[in-house]
């Protein structure tokens, strides 16, 4: 009778291309793929290391990733971009 309120928040991941599930996240010198268009890039500091953060947009389902080199973390890579 009465509908539950969902718990789950109502900001619905956008689906993702069968390339971008493919993308191996948060490890270093994961490749991307072929559809993806490069975007701007930008530097970080994380604590004393500088990062380069570069973004990139995908041609089949419009997904925006970020893909942060950081030379001494071996878990930075590719990752969604919160938007
Ligand atoms: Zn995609």
């Amino acid at each position: 009778m009465t509908t539950a309120t969902d718990p789950t928040p109502a900001t619905e991941p956008t689906p993702l291309c069968e390339p971008c599930q493919g993308i191996q996240r948060n490890w270093r010198g994961a490749p991307g793929h072929a559809e993806l268009r490069q975007g701007n890039n930008r530097k970080e500091l994380h604590g004393r290391a500088e990062v380069k953060i570069t973004g990139y947009f995908c041609d089949r389902c419009g997904a925006h990733w970020h893909y942060t080199n950081d030379k001494r973390n071996q878990r930075a890579g590719w990752s969604l971009a919160p938007d």
